[in-house]
């Protein structure tokens, strides 16, 4: 059975690109019926954060992730927390001392870094040079005597490590220009490749799915593997994704975490999505797309070998798709809180007006890409009117002032406003002031919204009641003649 694992370091807010990496993992999984892990590595105490753990785990289950063994569920190859593993680490190293394919370094770290300077002053490459694999049993005897702390180092082979990628193809590393490298650190704690190597063995994982920047770090793991006597996994290094400068992907591209995202109201699918499509399409390009349309296609050999952009446009444009499409119930459900939190409706849910809610909603849905653009679009159903001095100037020339006379005459003569009675009075509006198009309607929308864009004018009045609309006529005519 297939088995991959997403390994994210709880140091930081889960990012796009690392989350991408766990819905690739996710993705294989589904498409070979495998199982997907979720291992913390967190030995790096001074780093690793019980709540980036927490809040991670809560995005992917937002995300739409799920996963047979983890931290949170459990599964027969637990611990799924690298900080309740040192032990196995611990017998594991030992046993590596006994059959001689690693020892005790004494370096201090101070003399490693003086070492690596003069390496770069000479041009030489800054690797570890191997001198305690050779010290006697004298000098052994002598740093164990004078109490000096050692990490654990693992003797690595003159050899050719050569594999093949599933994206890169045949990769081969020349291990004799690599130094031996720490597995355990003086603290007692294993280093990144050991612990990857012994836990990727141990949860029998078969497929490792990771970014490219690993790449350069398999090779040692592959060192590892065959010192634990596992066959190695097959390897699928990703190319990472890039702002448009083409530099790693961070926040000043734009780029938020994923519980950023949530709380600006992306909708999950459509960042699924979007994730989807760095370093991937469909033969035909199409771009929206949900999981269960790609599952019996998807080949990760066939993922982009080069960077993706990451283009925040693309992905409003998508997560705007997503918010047109969803069902009413479910948008007004999600919106409720956002209007709550900007004060435009009760927070007693029993007080507010569903249905009016859904009208507002669903004339509004296709102007945003996230839910927290709600309350912009719709303040103007919630909030007076704030008229901008351009405006009042522009409402105030001859042809606006007619418009708004005639449809403010043609108003008095109703009593309600469905968006068939409106289009009716700005037909007649139209044939009475011989103005039409966006001359016509252009003053009759500032007047009512105070903005020259948003939802159809029809649906605006609907919404509005003619009550209010007679209000915000009255107001700017007045406000027009005292500025005349
Ligand atoms: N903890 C590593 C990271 O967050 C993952 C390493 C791996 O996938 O092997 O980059």
């Amino acid at each position: 059975m297939i088995r991959v694992r997403f390994a994210p370091s709880p140091t930081g807010l889960l990012h796009i690109g690392n989350a991408r990496m766990a819905v690739f993992n996710w993705l294989f999984a589904k498409r070979h019926k495998g199982a997907f892990i979720l291992r913390i590595e967190d030995t790096d105490v001074a780093r690793s954060e019980k709540r980036f753990m927490t809040q991670l785990i809560e995005d992917l289950h937002w995300l739409g992730l799920t996963w047979q063994e983890g931290p949170d569920v459990g599964g027969q190859h637990g611990p799924y927390l690298q900080s309740e593993r040192l032990h196995i680490y611990n017998d594991i190293c030992q046993k590596f001392l006994k059959e001689g394919i690693a020892y005790r370094c004494y370096c201090t770290p101070e003399e490693l870094e003086e070492r690596r300077q003069i390496a770069k002053l000479t041009g030489k490459p800054p690797r570890y040079d191997n001198r305690c694999r050779t010290l006697t049993d004298t000098q052994k005897n002598a740093f164990e005597t004078s109490g000096l702390s050692f990490t654990i180092r693992f003797k690595v082979p003159d050899e050719l490590v050569t594999f093949d990628d599933l994206i890169r193809g045949t990769c081969q590393f020349d291990m004799s220009l690599t130094g031996d490298f720490v597995i355990m650190r003086s603290d007692g704690t294993p280093s990144f490749h050991f612990a990857v190597a012994v836990d990727d063995t141990l949860m029998n994982i078969t497929h490792v799915i990771r970014g490219e920047d690993h790449l350069s770090n398999t090779p040692n793991h592959i060192l590892l593997f065959h010192a634990l006597k596992q066959k190695p996994p097959q390897f699928a290094h990703l190319s990472l994704t890039m702002g448009a400068d083409r530099t790693l992907l961070s926040k000043r591209h734009g780029a938020f975490s994923i519980s950023e995202y949530r709380k600006l109201g992306y909708l999950p699918e459509g960042l699924l999505n979007y994730m989807m499509l760095l370093g991937w399409s469909l033969k035909d390009k199409k771009e929206k797309f949900m999981i269960g349309d790609i599952i019996d296609t998807f080949e990760i050999s066939s993922m982009s070998k080069s960077a993706s952009v990451f283009d925040q446009q693309k992905l409003d444009w998508l997560s705007g798709q997503y918010i047109r499409e969803t069902d009413l119930e479910r948008l007004t459900n999600l919106s409720i809180p956002y209007l709550q939190t900007a004060g435009f409706i009760s927070t007693d849910e029993t007080k507010i007006d569903r249905s009016k809610l859904k009208i507002i909603l669903d004339a509004i849905r296709s102007n945003i890409s996230c839910l927290s653009q709600i309350v912009r679009e719709v303040d103007i159903f919630f909030k007076d009117v704030v008229i901008s001095d351009s405006h009042v100037e522009f409402l105030s020339s001859e042809t606006s002032q007619s418009i708004l006379s005639t449809f403010y005459i043609n108003l008095q003569k109703l009593n309600t406003l469905s968006p068939d009675i409106f289009k009716e009075v700005l037909k007649t509006v139209q044939k009475e002031t011989k103005v039409n198009g966006k001359g016509l309607y252009m003053p009759i929308r500032i007047a009512l919204t105070g903005r020259e864009h948003g939802p159809e004018l029809y649906s605006i009045a609907n919404i509005l009641g003619i009550n209010t609309c007679r209000k915000r006529i009255e107001r700017f005519l007045s406000m027009c003649r005292n500025f005349k």
